[in-house]
């Protein structure tokens, strides 16, 4: 099987049945650079965007897509580093992810701004960057945006984010098109923006953006959603958009439920997009960078309480916030293969809440002080969601990469804690 088809999971187990990240042993990595550890497979990262892109190639062939990687999901200078190098473009959603890109050296005419409430300064930096277009969200913000593009005597390159208002069927934090969601414009307001260019004589209207949810399985979502688009688009100056922009929110697969393959995807809303004939824009973030990455834990003890058994483990909701915010269900396995009865455990972390757990009755080889656990499916909002509360240090974060691995992130100290603050 070549790379592109069907990149092999990033974590597997050996001939000696210890779990590995390509053939490194999580053993050996943890032991090198201690735990809490993120670990990243490179051929991962790379597999998984080589095989959106063959997909794109089959099935957008002639509109010359754009596969913008979603920042936020995993905002590693290295990781963006080395899709910057496969060619891929960026989808960034705050002033600091667009710095991120310059610093790894991404073609930021290739990058998109979006976000729900973006700064002057931010727009201002966009447009001195350059960037490939911003997809703005509101009203008020695309006066704003026709302010600062006069200001910088440029044209901005605006597309308008609309919501279509329809139920994406996902976890309520994942959900970013209901009808009363913070994101995006209603129908209407994009109708009258787009009947009025005159009273924004600084923007270019090039396209459409829409991102309906994450953890999406059924491509109908999109037909649905571009269904109630379709009277927006020949509103365009010349009839018709040059952009489309699919947004992001391909679903991996957890526990029984698969992933929403990106090419039964492109089969579905491909002929569609050709309809339009609109350059494309996708921005996939978890589906490229999740199962791309594993976090590292050590347990430090175990107990009872109420007739459940409890595993403390040094990693914590500040390291992996998912399980606490949306209820996300992480496949966690011990990295050695131990000859122990199977038992039912919760896996918690050391911070002082109740929330702060990493996974709920789940099966282990009854766990045991200085075991190693992976917590599986965590490279995407992982380590970005990742914060110091309870002053706890950020984890490091390495790359595995050809045989070898790379930090790409120091463990932080106390001084990286306390930083910036005055006594
Ligand atoms: C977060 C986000 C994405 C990526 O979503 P995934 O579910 O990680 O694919 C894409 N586009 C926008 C505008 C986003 O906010």
């Amino acid at each position: 099987m070549s790379e592109d088809r069907a990149p092999s999971a990033a974590f597997v187990r050996n001939a000696a049945g210890s779990l590995a990240c390509e053939s490194t042993e999580l053993r050996a990595l943890a032991e090198r650079h201690g735990t809490p550890l993120y670990v990243y497979s490179a051929a991962s990262f790379r597999g998984r965007y080589r095989r959106l892109g063959a997909a794109c190639r089959e099935h957008l062939a002639g509109l010359d897509p754009i596969v913008a990687y979603s920042v936020k999901a995993c905002s590693s200078l290295g990781i963006l580093k080395r899709l910057a190098a496969e060619g891929c473009g960026f989808d960034v959603v705050s002033g600091g992810e667009l710095l991120r890109v310059a610093r790894a050296g991404g073609d930021l005419g290739k990058t998109i701004l979006a976000g729900v409430g973006k700064t002057d300064a931010e727009l201002e930096l966009a447009l001195e960057a350059g960037v490939f277009q911003i997809n703005v969200e509101s009203a008020g913000e695309l006066a704003r945006l026709d302010a600062a593009a006069k200001r910088r005597r440029v044209r901005a390159r605006a597309a308008l984010r609309v919501n279509p208002a329809i139920d994406p069927k996902t976890h309520p934090h994942l959900a970013t098109s209901a009808p009363t969601s913070k994101f995006g414009l209603e129908l209407d307001d994009a109708r009258g923006a787009l009947a009025a260019p005159e009273r924004f004589p600084n923007v270019e209207f090039v396209g459409l953006h829409l991102h309906l949810g994450s953890m999406l399985r059924d491509a109908h979502l999109w037909e649905e959603a571009f269904e109630r688009i379709a009277p927006l688009l020949a509103l365009f100056p010349g009839g018709s958009p040059k952009t489309l922009d699919v947004g992001g929110g391909i679903a991996i697969g957890v526990g029984s439920e698969p992933e929403l393959a990106p090419e039964k995807w492109l089969t579905r809303i491909g002929p569609l997009l050709r309809r339009v004939g609109a350059r494309p824009i996708l921005e996939p973030g978890r589906w490229i960078a999740a199962p791309s990455g594993a976090l590292l834990t050590r347990v430090l003890d175990v107990k009872n309480a109420g007739g459940r058994r409890i595993v403390v483990v040094d990693a914590a909701m500040n390291d992996l916030i998912r399980p606490a915010l949306y209820g996300a269900v992480h496949p966690i396995e011990l990295a050695a293969r131990v000859e122990r009865a199977p038992r039912a455990v919760d896996v918690v972390g050391p911070v002082c809440e109740s929330g702060d757990f990493l996974g709920k009755n789940i099966t282990l080889p009854d766990p045991q002080p200085g075991d190693l656990l992976a917590i599986l499916d965590a490279g995407a909002y992982g380590f970005s969601m990742a914060s110091t509360y309870n002053s706890r240090p950020r984890a490091a974060e390495v790359l595995v990469e050809k045989g070898g691995d790379v930090l790409l992130r120091r463990r932080e100290t106390f001084d990286d804690v306390v930083r910036g603050e005055l006594l």
